[in-house]
């Protein structure tokens, strides 16, 4: 449940995919963004909830912003997000990052490589400065 949040706060809607090893990484970086870089700043929106028809979770996304976190290019939590509650601020796409250093090591959604693991602190540094960009519009 949201209630009483202050006034500058940031969503994170990560996909909910369990089909690919990228769902994952975007659920374990969103988990880190949220956790470890930007705890004070920072939200997340349980995608289930808000596409079943959570009211606080919709109306949290239509008044602030939103940065949805998707495994692939089929965009899950940014068109859901969009079609319940308007424009997100920013989407990051985990397939669209997994080329050259970043490639993903195991392709098992069971047990993460270190490479997945890598990639997943990689997107939420990319989360992150997103997050950033935002707050800095409010400064
Ligand atoms: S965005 Fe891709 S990985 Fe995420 S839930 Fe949708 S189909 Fe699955």
């Amino acid at each position: 449940m949201i209630v009483n949040l202050p006034e500058r706060k940031v969503g994170i809607v990560s996909c909910s995919g369990e089909g690919c090893v990228e769902g994952t990484v975007s659920r374990i970086a969103t988990r880190l963004v949220l956790e470890k870089i930007h705890p004070e700043n920072t939200v997340t929106i349980c995608l289930p909830l808000f596409l079943a028809g959570g009211k606080e979770e919709r109306a949290f996304a239509k008044d602030y912003p939103t940065i949805a976190v998707d495994g692939c290019d089929k965009l899950c939590a940014k068109t859901g997000t969009e079609r319940h509650s308007g424009k997100i601020a920013s989407s990051i796409v985990v397939t669209e990052l997994t080329s050259g250093p970043n490639r993903l090591g195991s392709g098992s959604r069971r047990k993460l490589s270190d490479e997945d693991l890598a990639l997943a602190e990689s997107v939420a540094e990319k989360i992150a400065q997103e997050v950033d960009k935002i707050l800095n519009r409010w400064r």
